[in-house]
């Protein structure tokens, strides 16, 4: 059966990732004393794994200081990984020479989570988005050059006038679609969207992500969403990552995820995220005291000193693996799953 026919008939296998994460490990070095030696490691990023499809959207969420950001940085070499492997359309960015990083970096690229730090006060966003597009030599005559930024800046909502303009004449909102037309410029696969909403106000939140979810059916993009907050991932994402303490503790459908949570820390955020209904309950469980820190992360499950109902001598002793509790939905949970 050719692949046409099996698709037809519902058998073709699921699509190669486009992504895969194995065993991420970030580490930072504390230096300390006379000779600055290493005295402590920030165990940022704990062994994360996961896969990505093509046209997916991994929500990633987790209180601050949880790796999430770590994590995506990691995955575009931003930050160089302690350990693990990361391999984009197979091949590997892990290992990745200086040109191949090049090359990689115009099928990934990141949206940052403030605008107005990522740009460059001294630049118009005309030279602002069309910087890529000269390091990448992806236009030929300065016409072609200033026809693809104005395309750039009207797919994403601006228009032709504001390219000679300079950032501190936008507005937040307006900001982060600069960042949004440079991170396009350049054609990419999959777009790292780094707390892209978090620091908007909530109305102009939603327009940015309608306009993300609009250039993902235009340009087939592949996302990882980073954000603090479940209520911000809900609508965008295909599938949800919950992270504590540079662990992954959940992954699921969305749907899934926000419908029946398996994991003690998923249930306290989901808990707190308001429900429009009036009518719809529920219960509040609120999360005892602040995250540990990542220099020592409590041993066996991290989340055993905040865990309503962690079981002694298990939970504080055993790491749990992340195990399959339904199609999709892994946990990371002693007595759940
Ligand atoms: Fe709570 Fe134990 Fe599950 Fe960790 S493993 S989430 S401490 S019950």
């Amino acid at each position: 059966m050719n692949d046409r026919l099996a698709d037809a008939a519902g058998l073709a296998p699921p699509p190669a990732p486009l992504l895969t994460v194995k065993n991420l490990v970030k580490q930072f070095p504390i230096k300390g004393g006379l000779l600055s030696r290493t005295v402590d490691k920030v165990h940022a990023v704990d062994g994360v794994s996961f896969d990505l499809a093509p046209g997916e959207t991994l929500g990633v969420v987790g209180e601050s200081g949880c790796g999430k950001s770590t994590t995506g940085r990691c995955i575009l070499r931003l930050i160089e990984p302690t350990s693990g492997e990361v391999t984009f359309e197979g091949r590997s960015v892990t290992h990745a020479n200086k040109d191949e990083l090049r090359a990689l970096a115009r099928d990934m690229q990141i949206i940052f989570q403030d605008p107005y730090a990522s740009l460059n006060p001294r630049m118009t966003v005309g030279a602002t988005v069309g910087e890529a597009l000269t390091i990448h030599k992806l236009t030929k005559t300065p016409r072609e050059y200033e026809d693809r930024i104005v395309h750039l800046l009207e797919t994403v909502g601006l228009n032709a006038d504001q390219m000679r303009r300079y950032p501190h004449e936008f507005s937040g909102g307006q900001r982060q679609r600069i960042g949004i037309a440079r991170a396009l410029a350049v054609s990419p696969k999959l777009v790292v969207c780094d707390e892209a909403v978090s620091a908007l106000d909530v109305s102009i939140q939603a327009q940015v992500i309608n306009l993300l979810e609009d250039l993902r059916e235009q340009f087939q993009l592949t996302y990882i969403f980073i954000a603090h907050d479940l209520s911000v991932v809900e609508h965008i994402s295909h599938r949800v990552a919950v992270m504590y303490l540079g662990r992954i503790v959940e992954i699921a459908p969305a749907k899934k995820l926000y419908t029946d949570p398996k994991h003690p820390y998923t249930e306290a955020l989901l808990s707190a995220v308001p429900i429009p209904d009036p009518s719809v309950k529920r219960k509040r469980i609120p999360l005892q005291g602040d995250v540990p820190s990542p220099i020592r992360p409590p041993p066996g499950c991290h989340f055993h000193t905040r865990c309503p109902i962690a079981k002694k001598g298990l939970c504080d002793v055993e790491r749990p693996e992340l195990k399959k509790t339904s199609e999709g939905h892994w946990v990371s949970c002693h007595l759940r799953g």
